[in-house]
């Protein structure tokens, strides 16, 4: 077992750390204000190659594989998570192409993906009325010769409105209550009868982009289609089983992020005639939130690196997000605590991790799911991979 990393990963690790600290941290507090979409950070990293880390360079990517990536996401989200997760779901999209696209979708979409021509990507599963039940959406794809025709609804997309190029889920067959019958399309902004509806107005992450999208005859070829017909949902499980790497890293940054900005406050800020940090209370409170990001570091780097060995990942993957969106959880509320009154302000950056850490434990899979993901994966092989 070798718990250093390579060169390659220590190169973007370094690289998303610089770019972190100098652009990312600084503008964090006033695009959440302004709930300001970073459209020059995203740009910057697709110059850094950060935008499709995991994407052959053939196509513009990185290649520099899935540990790297969640590196690079634990050093931006310790800065902005608006920022990580916008960078992440593009990388998910890029990832996605990569693996089901043709070669043509592959040479059109994965460079300007890369290199932020397009900005962004999106990934429009979720719906009103299908969330965590993703196989009870209700948009549609009617096959009209060589093209499909989509009608629907899908709500809370990332990026939906910035992305040049989303991926789209619709229904092409009838519900088998498997999820069978749904197809992924790629679908490029501006596409006629795709429109961008409202934008949410949400507890955090707030300078990134999450909107409603309603598809009104929009018309795609059957070019544009992403994978097999009817094979929609294993390529929507697939992306988020590399997702919850994504998140769970995010999820790691946040608690980094939580503790050390709670270890210099808690250095400086005096009661009782002693630094607030040689109170015990508070003391085991900081050991507590560095164990918890210990784990969820570890975690999430083996899934990664399973991932990258070509092995099953499903559950150490939906392990990963359980654990670190839960740890964060607990690491922004002692953040706050260890902050006192002025933890409450947003003059201090952990109230704004505190709103962003909120989500982690909602997107690509609430906790519950991931619950039910690590049962059932259980159940199927037996026993703990020991
Ligand atoms: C800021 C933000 C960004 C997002 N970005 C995207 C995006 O880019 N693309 C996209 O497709 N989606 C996105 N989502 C959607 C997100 O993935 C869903 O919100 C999430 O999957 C939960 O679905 P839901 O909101 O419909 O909740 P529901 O599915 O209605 O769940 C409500 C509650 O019921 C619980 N529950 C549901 N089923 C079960 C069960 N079987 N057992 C136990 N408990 C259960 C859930 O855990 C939850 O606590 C985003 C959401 C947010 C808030």
């Amino acid at each position: 077992m070798d718990f250093e990393l390579d060169d390659t990963q220590r190169a973007i690790q370094d690289t998303a750390r610089a770019f972190a600290r100098e652009r990312v941290a600084p503008a964090a507090a006033e695009n959440d204000r302004l709930r300001r979409f970073p459209a020059d950070l995203i740009r910057g990293l697709g110059e850094l190659g950060l935008l499709a880390v995991n994407v052959p360079a053939a196509y513009g990517g990185s290649e520099a594989g899935a540990v790297a990536y969640a590196l690079a996401i634990m050093e931006i989200a310790a800065a902005d998570c608006a920022t990580a997760v916008t960078m992440a779901v593009t990388n998910m999209v890029g990832e996605l192409v990569a693996r089901f696209g043709t070669e043509e979708q592959k040479r059109r979409h994965l460079p300007r993906l890369a290199a932020a021509e397009v900005l962004a990507g999106a990934f429009a599963l979720s719906e009103p009325q299908a969330g965590s039940d993703a196989a009870a959406m209700r948009t549609r794809a009617v096959r009209r010769g060589d093209r499909w025709v989509i009608d629907g609804a899908k709500q809370w997309i990332t990026s939906g409105d910035v992305a040049g190029v989303l991926v789209v889920w619709a229904r092409t067959g009838p519900a088998d209550g498997g999820g069978g019958g749904v197809t992924a399309f790629l679908v490029e902004q501006g596409t006629p009868g795709l429109q961008v509806g409202r934008h949410e107005d949400k507890l955090g992450i707030r300078a990134s982009s999450t909107v409603a999208l309603s598809f009104d005859g929009c018309e795609v070829p059957d070019s544009a289609r992403l994978g097999e017909v009817g094979q929609g949902l294993r390529v929507a499980f697939a992306a988020l089983d590399g997702g919850r790497i994504g998140i769970a890293s995010q999820a790691t940054g946040t608690i980094r992020a939580a503790l050390d900005a709670s270890v210099r406050y808690a250095r400086d800020r005096q009661a009782f005639g002693v630094p607030i940090a040689e109170h015990q209370a508070v003391a085991f409170m900081l050991a507590d939130m560095a164990v918890e990001h210990d784990t969820a570091r570890l975690l999430a780097l083996r899934a990664a690196a399973l991932k990258e060995a070509g092995r099953p990942f499903t559950r150490e993957a939906s392990m990963a997000k359980l654990w670190a969106s839960e740890a964060a959880q607990r690491a922004v509320g002692r953040a706050v605590q260890i902050h006192g009154g002025v933890g409450y302000t947003e003059d201090f950056p952990v109230a704004r991790y505190f709103r962003d850490a909120r989500v982690q434990t909602i997107y690509e899979g609430t906790s519950e799911i991931q619950r039910l993901v690590i049962a059932r994966e259980l159940l199927k092989d037996g026993a703990s991979r020991g």
